[in-house]
């Protein structure tokens, strides 16, 4: 039986394992972090086609048992206008609209999948160095451990070691300009969201929110950055409560509960600079292959990238199951996932300019006037309609 290693455990990593054993594969999943938090990573939006993949691998239902279903945006302007209602899945069919989870509840469940399926997730092995030797690849670890296999897959995440690995002049993540915020609040007395999530263009930053059934909202803000703050370790030196703060003080004059959210803010705040890949002119090297964040990564703006990595997984698999060799499938793999991974990362690039900040009092009063015009249009807009629809059979 070939073996698989698969360096990460996040999403795209677990998924991959899941379908491959079931193509006949031994796979082995290698995860650099020692536990998962409960409320690590905050929460995500798993889009219909995400769903789709979970479905084929029996995990939906396990999944949304802990989501808020979200199939519509309501979009509002700085002084509390709705400017319109978007759809969060295919515009022609809202019942099949895309749900919003933990993080830590995506990892868990995709983890749970695993463990059933007898399939071995070592937690604390960090990936350092590949070798390739002839017929086989060996990963050595950062505690000194090395294994063996036929291919290894690399679902190591936006700062992949195999990206580099594969092509050390594989573009760097391009830093977007925002660094997203968020975490978690309990209001009194505020009013839950069923099939909603609201997005406020603040006057002076971007903000999200959706409120559950037990009244736990899940709020992010996106930030315009300074040229200083670009950075992965500028972003992470700030404290939870220094960006609390100073979020406080961006969106003071925004409407209810954008002040109130933020002023009962509980638990864990997350912040990182967002940043993509629009082209990784690599995507497979001899027995080496990348995929998710690791050769694609999109900004959160399009609520794509957890699906994008499930798709992946089974595109992957299935051609690992029917094409020839490991050539002929990461080949195939590569042509099937390229133009749309490359789409949805441009399309979230695009979304990113209406999130910047416009400072003149003329640039919001366009925007405000501009965008329920656009908005009007995108409610039965059923061109974004081939983002959700998107089926991989297996
Ligand atoms: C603020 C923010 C909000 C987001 N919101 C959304 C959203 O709403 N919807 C959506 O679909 N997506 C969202 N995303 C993107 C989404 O999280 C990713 O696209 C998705 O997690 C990609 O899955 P992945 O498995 O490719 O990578 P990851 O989930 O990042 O998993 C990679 C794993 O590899 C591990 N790893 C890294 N290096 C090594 C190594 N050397 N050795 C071993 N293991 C290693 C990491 O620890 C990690 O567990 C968001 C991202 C951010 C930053």
């Amino acid at each position: 039986m070939p073996k698989a290693l698969i360096i990460g455990g996040g999403v795209a990593g677990p998924a991959a394992a899941l379908f491959l054993q079931r193509a006949g594969w031994e796979v082995e999943i290698f995860e650099a972090r020692e536990a998962p938090a409960a409320y690590g990573g905050l929460f995500l939006n798993v889009a219909t086609n995400g769903l789709a993949v979970l479905d084929i691998l029996g995990l939906r239902a396990p999944l949304v048992a802990d989501g808020h279903a979200c199939p519509r945006m309501v979009m509002c302007s700085g002084r509390g206008r709705v400017l319109g209602v978007v759809p969060n899945g295919p515009a022609a069919d809202p019942a099949r609209g895309s749900v919003v989870v933990r993080r830590a509840h995506l990892h868990e469940v995709l983890r749970r999948g695993v463990a059933d399926a007898g399939i071995r997730y070592t937690s604390g092995a960090r990936l350092q160095r590949i070798e390739e030797q002839g017929d086989h690849v060996i990963a050595r670890f950062a505690d000194g451990t090395r294994v063996e296999g036929d291919v290894l897959i690399g679902a190591d995440g936006i700062g992949s070691v195999v990206r580099t690995t594969i092509d050390p002049d594989a573009p760097a993540p391009a830093p977007s300009g925002l660094i997203s915020i968020g975490g978690f609040a309990r209001v009194p007395g505020l009013a839950p969201t069923p099939g909603e999530q609201y997005m406020v263009f603040g006057a002076k930053s971007f903000f999200g929110y959706l409120v559950r059934d037990d009244g736990t909202a899940y709020w992010f803000a996106n930030v315009t950055a300074s040229a200083s703050e670009n950075s992965r370790g500028a972003v992470g030196a700030v404290a939870a409560e220094e960006w609390v703060a100073r979020l406080q003080a961006l969106h003071a004059d925004d409407p209810y509960p954008v002040p109130q959210i933020l002023a009962h803010v509980v638990g864990e705040v997350g912040a990182y600079p967002l940043a993509d890949l629009t082209h990784v002119p690599h995507w497979h090297r001899d027995r080496l292959v990348l995929l998710g964040d690791a050769v694609h990564a999109t900004s959160p703006s399009a609520g794509q990238g957890a699906s994008l990595a499930l798709e992946d997984a089974i595109s992957l698999a299935a051609h690992l199951r029917d094409d020839g060799g490991y050539a002929e499938a990461f080949a195939g793999y590569e042509r099937d996932r390229r133009p749309r991974a490359e789409e949805v990362v441009s399309y979230a690039r695009a979304v990113n300019r209406h999130k910047r900040v416009t400072r003149s009092r003329a640039g919001i009063a366009l925007r405000d006037a501009m965008l329920p015009m656009f908005l009007r249009r995108a409610a039965s807009d059923t061109r974004n309609d081939h983002l959700y629809n998107h089926v991989i059979p297996w």
